[in-house]
């Protein structure tokens, strides 16, 4: 079941000067459980025809993740066809196999044509996946996996490499992907090798054997390693090929979003210092939302990628340890942003980063944070912005902070895990805040923390040159209930 629903834009956009880009997308499968969406792009120019898929395991996010970027690589010559999230409902679900599906059909990566067997794809979505992959003819298939463990420390595992379907073409191509990628890893066992033949069942194969495409599997590896990095990498892989192809610029391998979009672009940052749940439990604050919300790390950050969003969320774990991943570098390009009208949403350790009482800190609020060490009788010095394991506490919004966050009546109880104590630190040249919330319960350790967090702010914000700034001391983004609130922080930053 296919049906393309063209529609014709005609944008200035890209490095095609003579011909217009054209646009379709429609979706597969349509009307069942396994709808998903596909997107053409076309040059208008000839050239090669690519298609790429992420998703197929629904587990493998960082393929998906990759695959909805590229989509927005402006092309100069040939066709870029992509389905982005094959593997809808295993995604949603962050299962490998095909929900529902009986044990002979659930791994969608053996549904279709085998090497000596029927030639149709068993069952949907492969089937209607299969109809649509023939039907374009591409030169090339790209399919984007994850795997769990680093194959050279563990050859159980597929994870960190290249399978392709061998020949000429992929024999002039793979060695230099390999060495883009490479290039950008520093442990010798954690770099990509080169695998062999996709295995029987798999769309790659089957493309090859059965369309003649010259056709890889791109595995990057779950383990230990941030989304951000793992979609770059698959990124960096695709944007070789594709540069091999002639057909994208440069550039087009840090575009991770539409150039032009009426909805919110929201880069969250998940790298270096990060800790925890935080970026998981932002994907779902805004799973409902219609907007654009991407994974960025420290390299991404460098590689002014900021400037294609409307803000940057950065999440709990360490203050410090998120400023040593950035970098001088990468912290003056987060200021900037925020100085030319980006907004900065932070949380619990993302306050931290944003206060400026350290050396690390950034310095775009005039907020100090209560973390001085005090020597304590018979326990010795201790740092006083440790008050123990995750608390709930009670938290009340100001008549400030229910206009900006929403009108959510008295205390109520939020998630609190050694956020700031917050207060006003009177440097020069920064303006001052606004209180959006005051915590009107504590949690504490050590006996003098008692009585400096009740009634302080929970929520502060303020301005920084053109671009406004959000901190938020405790964890919102743990309870459902007040995904609201986080909404709301995020469009009154991007304002
Ligand atoms: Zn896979």
């Amino acid at each position: 079941m296919i049906r393309a629903i063209p529609f014709l834009l005609f944008l200035g956009i890209g490095l095609n000067s003579l011909g217009a880009e054209k646009f379709s997308t429609g979706l597969l499968a349509e009307g069942t459980k396994w709808e998903t969406p596909f997107y053409q792009r076309d040059s208008g120019i000839e050239g090669p025809i690519v298609f790429i898929t992420g998703g197929i395991h629904g587990n493998e996010p960082a393929g998906a993740r990759a695959a909805e970027q590229i989509r927005h690589w402006p092309i100069k010559k040939g066709q870029l066809i992509i389905v982005p999230k094959v593997n809808l409902p295993g995604l949603r679900a962050d299962t490998r196999h095909l929900p529902g599906k009986p044990k002979k059909l659930r791994d969608l990566n053996r549904n279709f044509p085998k090497t000596n067997g029927a030639p149709n794809a068993k069952d949907l979505p492969a089937s209607a996946l299969w109809k649509y992959l023939k039907n374009t003819k591409p030169d090339w298939f790209i399919d984007l996996h994850e795997g769990y463990d680093f194959h050279q420390l563990n050859s159980d595992s597929v994870g960190t490499s290249i399978i392709d379907t061998k020949g000429n073409l992929a024999n002039e191509v793979v060695p230099k992907m390999l060495k883009a990628v490479n290039a950008t890893i520093t442990d010798p066992q954690k770099k990509f090798v080169r695998l062999r033949y996709p295995v029987d069942g798999s769309i790659a194969r089957a493309a090859h054997e059965r369309i003649g495409a010259n056709s890889m599997i791109l595995e990057t590896t779950k383990k230990n390693q941030p989304i951000s990095t793992r979609t770059r990498q698959h990124r960096l892989m695709v944007h070789v090929l594709l540069s091999h192809l002639g057909m994208v610029g440069k550039n087009s391998v840090h575009v991770l979003v539409p150039k032009k979009s009426k909805e919110l672009k929201i880069a969250v940052y998940d790298a270096g210092g990060v800790g925890g749940t935080g970026p998981n439990s932002l994907d779902k604050v805004f799973a409902e939302t219609k907007i654009h919300l991407r994974r960025v790390g420290a390299v991404d950050i460098r590689a002014s990628t900021l400037s294609q969003f409307d803000l940057v969320i950065f999440p709990g774990g360490s203050g410090s340890k998120q400023a040593a991943a950035l970098g001088l570098n990468g912290r003056q390009i987060v200021k900037k942003f925020i100085e030319g009208g980006g907004g900065y949403v932070g949380i619990c350790a993302g306050a931290y980063l944003a206060a400026s009482n350290y050396e690390w800190s950034l310095g775009i609020s005039n907020h100090k944070t209560f973390c001085k060490i005090i020597n304590l009788p018979e326990i010795g010095p201790k740092s006083m912005w440790y008050r123990g394991p995750s608390a709930p506490v009670k938290m009340e919004l100001t008549e400030e902070g229910k206009a900006i966050l929403g009108n959510l009546k008295g205390p109520f109880e939020v998630r609190y895990h050694n956020g700031p104590i917050m207060s006003f630190m009177g440097k020069d040249g920064l303006g001052s805040f606004q209180r959006l919330a005051t915590f009107r319960s504590e949690v504490s350790k050590y006996n003098p923390q008692q009585g400096t967090m009740v009634n302080s702010p929970a929520i502060i914000a303020g301005e920084f040159g053109e671009g406004r700034f959000l901190c938020i001391s405790p964890h919102p983004e743990s309870d459902s209930k007040l995904y609201k609130l986080l909404q709301n922080a995020a469009r009154w930053v991007a304002d």
